[in-house]
């Protein structure tokens, strides 16, 4: 194991982390969506029922859901068997309960118009406290539905931020490494940016950085990377 020392993460580093990404695998488009003519709240839905789900379960699930009738707050408090329908989407009891707190909450602020009108800070931790949304799945919905720009701290981000050197802590503190990030990014950087930050980290951790065994020699940011907790190979 490399027993490099951790250091902190800076704008220029960061820049050119992203640019590298960037050049490497392209535009990333993200978020996934089947409806082109509701995709924010096919956005919204599918950011819950994702939660420790592949994502081709969720597309499975909104498929169902979209065979069900329109995909709207109103029609998702209608169906009566909300749970069935999303059933491919892993434990989906837990999931449906939590789908009919955040719809309930959704019209209650007055849907994307009522979203827009709040700070960002406000948004996400007004989203925070419907039942069964962490700091995650808050901010995944502020960026990808209303353009927050908002760093999104997942696994695949610690993985490889740990790996780069940027983040040292025993313990994963999605908060702190989202600060941490932000205050480092360019002030020129946009909800776009960090949309486009985030879909990259994740194509690069699947790709390339994965879990066990990274394919560091093909890396586009193996330069500028420490490799901490990665085993080097042998000979
Ligand atoms: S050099 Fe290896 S460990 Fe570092 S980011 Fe690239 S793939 Fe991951």
């Amino acid at each position: 194991m490399s027993r490099a020392p951790a250091a902190a993460i800076t704008e220029a580093g960061l820049t050119d982390f992203y640019e590298r990404l960037a050049d490497y695998y392209g535009p990333q488009c993200w978020w996934p969506h089947l409806d082109e003519a509701n995709p924010r709240f096919e956005i919204l839905v599918g950011a819950v029922l994702t939660q420790h789900t592949a994502w081709r379960n969720v597309e499975r699930a909104i498929a169902v859901l979209q065979a069900a009738g329109p995909l709207t707050a109103e029609t998702l408090l209608a169906h009566e068997d909300l749970p069935e329908l999303i059933r491919q989407a892993g434990p989906h009891r837990v999931k449906a309960q939590r789908l009919v707190a955040l719809c309930e909450w959704f019209i209650n602020v007055g849907g994307f118009a009522g979203m827009s009108a709040m700070t960002t800070d406000a948004l996400c931790s007004a989203l925070r406290d419907v039942r069964g949304i962490g700091p995650e799945t808050a901010d995944v919905i502020a960026l990808y539905t209303a353009d927050r720009p908002r760093f999104i701290a997942d696994a695949y981000a610690f993985r490889i931020f740990e790996r780069l050197g940027w983040w040292q802590g025993k313990t994963r503190r999605y908060e702190t490494l989202r600060r941490q990030v932000e205050a480092c990014a360019p002030e020129a950087w946009q909800a776009a940016d960090y949309d486009e930050i985030h879909a990259l980290i994740v194509r690069h951790a699947i790709a390339i950085c994965h879990k066990h065994r990274p394919a560091c020699s093909e890396c586009p940011v193996s330069s500028c990377c420490r490799r901490i907790g990665v085993a080097l190979p042998s000979g």
